[in-house]
């Protein structure tokens, strides 16, 4: 049996954020702390998902990033000379410098070292220590546990997809599964389905691949703007007026409303137009009907549009807008009736706390944190109230 300080469960941003943190600001040994993740690498879903989008600079201004200084990011591409490491006015870091500053900050801290690959399967208490069993048949126990594992599983997958019965075969993928997609398996034409930051780069991608032969499907025009939430919610303009409000139920129609899903900043709304005058890409606004397979074809058919026939589809349609709480966590919150919204969403107190020593970040903070909960600044932010408990 191992026993930790501090078991950190998901090695995704939030959870890497974590453990620098207290490492940092709690000057926890790192041989003290563990992060559970089934994952070969720390941070291995969030590149995998960057790279299968395509997606060249992140969304998010360089300030936001997994260390604790704000300036950090900064400092590191100044100190190892990256020339284009930032774009446009927000100074959005490119996907490979912000890359290279975690691995620094994974190598810095002995992050490796403190990763166990395993997946979490039941939490237990007794006698003041938690009791962490894992799939592969392992018994940690640890003093504090953070809940850091996002919402991997929790695909958006539109009705006509269920109905079809094909996702995850040869045909037709989620482009956020943690399921492996081979690019091989991914012919010409292509329909990328989606209307938001996600779908715009996969399109751009493939467009690369199979000029004229990409179709982007979407319900709406863009939609514009540069993040996904106002910047007002990072500081007191917004948070002042959350702050006041303590009804739970109220404040996830705010996070609701805050979260500009299916925006696309400017930058990537002029390289899609362009893509699409220059018939790299095909544009289709309409709401899908149906798929259905015939021999190695894929027929869809809109509510207002001509059918298309193509032979892959990439869905990049979000995740589920509400954050489950992992079952086993769920069980824990039944057993010592930990308190939750009429939603589900858990309610730990301003520090994140949940139950003593057992802490929340990511999505599951929503109803804290408001709507940057799920993004990098939201990661830092809790990691830094997390340390400083
Ligand atoms: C393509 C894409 C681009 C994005 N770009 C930006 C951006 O530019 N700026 C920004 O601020 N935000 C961005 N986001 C949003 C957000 O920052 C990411 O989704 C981020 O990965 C969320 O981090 P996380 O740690 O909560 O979840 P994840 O990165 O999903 O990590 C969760 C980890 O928990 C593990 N896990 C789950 N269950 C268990 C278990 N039972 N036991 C052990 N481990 C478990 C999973 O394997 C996973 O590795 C982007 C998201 C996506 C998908």
């Amino acid at each position: 049996m191992t026993d930790k300080e501090w078991v950190i469960i998901g090695g995704g941003v939030c959870g890497v954020a974590a453990a620098v943190h207290l490492i940092k600001l709690k000057e926890i040994d790192s041989s003290r702390l563990m992060l559970i993740d089934p994952a070969p690498e720390l941070l291995y879903e969030w590149k995998r998902k960057a790279a299968r989008t395509g997606m060249t600079h992140l969304r998010s201004p360089s300030v936001h990033h997994l260390d604790v200084e704000p300036f950090s990011l900064q400092s590191f591409a100044k100190k190892y000379r990256w020339k284009t490491g930032f774009s446009g006015p927000y100074k959005k870091p490119s996907v490979e410098l912000f890359h290279a500053h975690c691995d620094s900050l994974i190598q810095t801290y002995q992050l490796k070292d403190s990763h166990c690959p395993d997946t979490v399967i039941k939490l237990d208490y007794t006698k003041g220590k938690y009791v962490i069993s894992t799939q592969h048949g392992q018994t940690i126990v640890s003093d504090n546990v953070i809940v850091a594992t996002g919402r991997s599983n929790q695909l958006n997958q539109p009705d006509w997809v269920k109905a079809s019965g094909l996702l995850s075969t040869a045909h037709i993928a989620h482009v956020l599964s943690s399921a492996d997609i081979s690019d091989q398996e991914i012919s010409k034409p292509l329909l990328v389905v989606g209307g938001g930051i996600t779908a715009c780069q996969t399109a751009l991608k493939w467009s690369e691949k199979f000029p004229g032969e990409v179709i982007l499907n979407s319900r709406h025009d863009f939609r514009i703007s540069e993040f996904d939430s106002s910047p007002g919610w990072m500081g007191p303009k917004l948070m002042a007026s959350w702050s006041d409000i303590d009804d739970p139920q109220q404040r996830r129609a705010m996070v609701s409303k805050a979260r500009l899903s299916g925006s696309i900043p400017g930058s990537l709304n002029r390289r899609i137009k362009k893509a699409i005058l220059s018939g790299k890409v095909h544009f289709v606004k309409d709401q899908v009907e149906t798929v259905s397979k015939n021999s190695n074809k894929l027929r869809v058919t809109f509510s207002q549009k001509d059918a298309l026939t193509v032979k892959s589809i990439l869905l990049c349609t979000g995740y589920d807008q509400l954050a489950a709480v992992p079952e086993w966590l769920a069980d824990f919150a039944v057993q010592y009736n930990l308190p939750s919204a009429p939603c589900g969403t858990p309610l730990p107190d301003s520090r994140l706390k949940w139950h003593d020593g057992l802490f929340l970040m990511g999505p599951l903070t929503d109803l804290i944190l408001g709507p940057t909960a799920r993004n990098i600044a939201g990661a830092k932010k809790a990691a830094g109230l997390i340390a400083q408990a």
